[in-house]
């Protein structure tokens, strides 16, 4: 096997040339002027050591990537309770697909859909202001990648609560169930702050770390999670990260992984290393077409997959 410095400069240079770039989220204006040419990679292994290539250090927007780190304090806040009120299958449809919740009577599929993720921000706000969670948040990811240059992209947040008319018909719809505890607006706010969390690949992958070293933060050694709790967030994010393509994902990359309309999706190599990638361009079920194709090669080349033996 190359060595993996070798690997990651190039798939980045692979990328850097690759025609098909998909297209960049359209609904959230901010976001559909980012350029669709960026590439960024970074790995992260088990001893720290990180392999970093094109736009790396470009913060973007992590958009449903965040949908981890809330589901991480909102686990850790409510534990099991949590799942009284969202459920952990599949969706098998969109990720703001509102047609399952009126047969499944307001309670979503999985945290990682937008109504689920919608219940997971209602459950944060607990006695909370949206303000102060969004604070928490903050300060959480900050921790998490060792990083205090992390923030949120206002611009990106007021514009996603200005057009953000299927979130909030979610959260109304979900309401009218009586299955959440605060009022839509407070909810969305911090829901539309937590998705306008801006970082680059190198501070999503470090972020990432607890989940590939057992629920560790490798740098300080503390305890973020369990470990049991670290294996079902990566068994969440191998079944339901990528909504209606996480299939395809399993088949073609076979990691645990979250996306986001940004174009940016963290990864997870377990006991080897957390990987975050970003393209803007998005595949048809609003995944990024070459940050995907990027993690295939990536798994092709290390056998890394979880379906492959271990050596
Ligand atoms: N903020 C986006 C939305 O609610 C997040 C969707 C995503 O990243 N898939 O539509």
């Amino acid at each position: 096997m190359a060595s993996l410095s070798r690997i990651v400069a190039d798939i980045a240079t692979e990328m850097a040339a690759a025609p098909d770039r998909g297209t960049p989220a359209g609904y959230i204006p901010p976001l559909r002027d980012v350029d669709p040419a960026r590439f960024g990679i970074a790995v992260v292994e088990a001893d720290g050591t990180v392999h970093a290539a094109g736009d790396a250090d470009m913060p973007f927007s992590i958009q449903s990537i965040s949908k981890v780190f809330t589901l991480t304090l909102a686990l850790g806040t409510v534990g099991d309770q949590l799942w009284e009120r969202v459920g952990r299958e599949p969706s098998g449809t969109a990720f703001n697909s509102i047609v399952q919740l009126e047969t499944e009577r307001g309670i979503p599929r999985n945290p990682f859909i937008n109504a689920g993720a919608i219940v997971v921000a209602d459950v944060l706000l607990g006695n909370h202001e949206p303000r102060a969670m969004i604070g928490e948040l903050l300060r959480f990811v900050r921790e998490l990648a060792d990083d205090d240059r992390i923030t949120v992209d206002h611009l990106v947040a007021q514009a996603e609560m200005a057009t953000g008319h299927r979130s909030m018909a979610l959260a109304h719809f979900m309401t009218a169930f009586g299955t959440m505890h605060h009022a839509v607006d407070r909810v969305l706010g911090l829901y539309v702050h937590q998705c306008a969390l801006a970082m680059s690949c190198r501070q999503l992958a470090m972020a990432g770390r607890f989940l590939m070293a057992r629920g560790v933060n490798p740098a300080t050694g503390r305890s973020v999670v369990s470990p049991q709790r670290a294996r079902r967030i990566n068994a969440l994010m191998m079944m339901c990260g990528h909504y209606d393509g996480s299939g395809e994902f399993a088949y073609r990359v076979g990691l645990p992984g979250k996306s986001g309309v940004g174009g940016g999706i963290l990864a997870i190599a377990p006991g080897r290393a957390a990987i975050a990638v970003w393209s803007p361009g998005l595949n048809a079920v609003g995944n990024s077409q070459l940050g995907t194709l990027a993690l295939e090669r990536l798994v092709q080349r290390t056998g890394w997959s979880i379906f492959d033996p271990v050596p």
